[in-house]
């Protein structure tokens, strides 16, 4: 299950799940970026094309000087020709190979030479041109990049390389390029009428042409890396919140638009205003291309829009619009136990589900079959997940270390809490370190500290788990 991909769980929460290591954490640091993107869609999804053209302006932040820009692109997609600042053309050539450490990763790898070279923080400019089709990426084991230039669904993301990502073809210089980077980015977009691109660039300017249409698209504040769904989407507007559905899912997806109204309100009374103003945008995207968020986006899959039931991910997602970012290569991603934690609670309170005791059990019994199947997952502090790899746990055993802080502290001093929390640390981040020492100085007691310090830091987790009999047991265990 640790493998080097993820669980369908951690692909509802994350926005480059591609494991993080440390090893190669020089990069190119983006600072701006417009791409111009033409599609065909086509009913036979091999039948779609697009031309595009992506102009990137970053600084080179790899620690040496380079002659040689990296660059890649699916493997469905060809570079037609790359030109620097002044417009001269550069000399490039490209290959479609397996990705060093990623062999079942397959892109076509470009490299074009600069000649004179840029230094380290030196800032330079390339355009390049590019054509052809988006290939799925299943096979790399990111079994949810499914996609292609469908005339149903298609999406432009950094995992399906369908835009030109700066790196070389190693699976450490990819996961450097896709670190938090936050920059300026804009995007033109011309598809055929009808279609609307539902991502995290708003839409500026809408021009129709011949039963084309051209967007123009740009975002407000630096934000990560471009996700854009195209469908033939419908919009519900509202003050906070917009919901793009699929076609038939207006129904549906005006339920949800109010039930995100509702999370948000509960959210804003218990933690005040979201770090992200508040603003959200819900994509509704097929089934099977997994749901993940960044800021003020969730795209979600079309099943959580059907039923009131799915509605966890929707309250999970918003959960996130509130927790600090975890500024490390290999975050431990400890927010993803409290948004689990969270869900159960809004579950609880908006639908009046009294689930959220079977759900601590829920998470109890099945970390312990976790720490059972793999003696070192318990003795692995919940601080090192991720440099272990196995983030996967912070949505079991994590999910169980705040239900724990939940009952020790009582449900109005948890709020109190975690809003305090997530207000301190809303612009700087919190690491593991930081937020394990801002947790234990506020716990009630003796034993909840230790409760904190054994389980986060110190790999208590297991021990705890194997010699208790239920979730209650545990949470007597450290009653005062
Ligand atoms: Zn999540």
């Amino acid at each position: 299950m640790m493998v080097r991909l993820f669980g369908v769980l951690l692909l509802l929460c994350t926005i480059f799940s591609i494991p993080l290591k440390a090893s190669e954490d020089g990069y190119f640091r983006l600072l701006n970026s417009y791409l111009a993107l033409k599609l065909h869609l086509a009913e036979n999804p091999k039948d779609g094309k697009l031309v595009g053209a992506a102009w990137i302006r970053f600084e080179n932040r790899t620690g040496e000087k380079v002659t040689k820009i990296p660059l890649l692109l699916n493997p469905g997609l060809k570079v037609t020709k790359i030109v620097a600042t002044k417009g001269q053309p550069l000399p490039f050539s490209q290959q479609t190979k397996p990705i060093k450490d990623w062999p079942k990763l397959k892109l076509n790898a470009v490299t074009a030479d600069t000649g004179q070279g840029i230094k380290h923080k030196g800032i330079y400019e390339i355009t390049v041109n590019f054509e052809g089709s988006i290939e799925p990426l299943t096979e790399s084991g990111m079994g949810y990049v499914r996609e292609s230039l469908s005339s149903d669904f298609t999406i432009f993301r950094f995992e399906n390389f369908g835009y030109p990502v700066l790196a070389k073809p190693t699976d450490a210089a990819i996961s450097a390029a896709g670190q938090n980077q936050n920059y300026y980015q804009s995007a033109t977009l011309e598809v055929p009428e009808g279609y609307v691109p539902a991502g995290n660039l708003p839409i500026e300017k809408k021009t129709l042409l011949d039963k084309r249409v051209t967007y123009d698209l740009k975002s407000e504040t630096p934000i990560p890396f471009l996700m854009l769904p195209i469908a033939r989407y419908g919009q519900i507007k509202r003050e906070n919140i917009t919901v793009n559905f699929l076609e038939g899912g207006r129904e549906n997806a005006e339920k949800l638009a109010l039930e995100a109204e509702r999370t948000l309100a509960l959210f804003t009374r218990w933690f005040g205003p979201s770090p992200d103003r508040n603003r959200l945008a819900i994509t509704a995207i097929p089934e099977g291309y997994g749901s993940q968020r960044m800021p003020g986006l969730i795209i979600q899959d079309e099943a959580a829009f059907k039923s009131a039931s799915n509605y966890d991910e929707l309250y999970h997602e918003i959960a996130h619009l509130w927790h600090p970012k975890e500024p490390s290569l290999k975050p431990s991603r400890w927010n993803e136990g409290l948004a689990m934690l969270m869900q159960a609670i809004a579950a609880d309170t908006l639908q009046g589900t009294h689930g959220l005791q079977a759900f601590k059990e829920n998470r109890f019994s099945r970390t312990r079959d976790q720490f059972t199947k793999h003696a070192d997952y318990g003795t692995t502090p919940l601080a090192n997940y991720g440099d272990k790899g196995l983030t996967d746990l912070s949505y079991s055993s994590g999910a169980v270390f705040f239900a724990m802080l939940h009952d020790l502290l009582g449900h109005d001093r948890f709020l109190t809490l975690i809003r305090d929390m997530q207000q301190e640390f809303a612009i700087s981040g919190a690491s593991t370190g930081t937020f394990a020492t801002y947790l234990m100085e506020r716990m009630p007691n003796r034993k909840a500290e230790d409760f904190v310090e054994g389980w986060f830091l110190a790999g208590g987790a297991g021990q705890d788990i194997q010699a208790t009999e239920s979730y209650a047991a545990l949470v007597e265990k450290y009653r005062q």
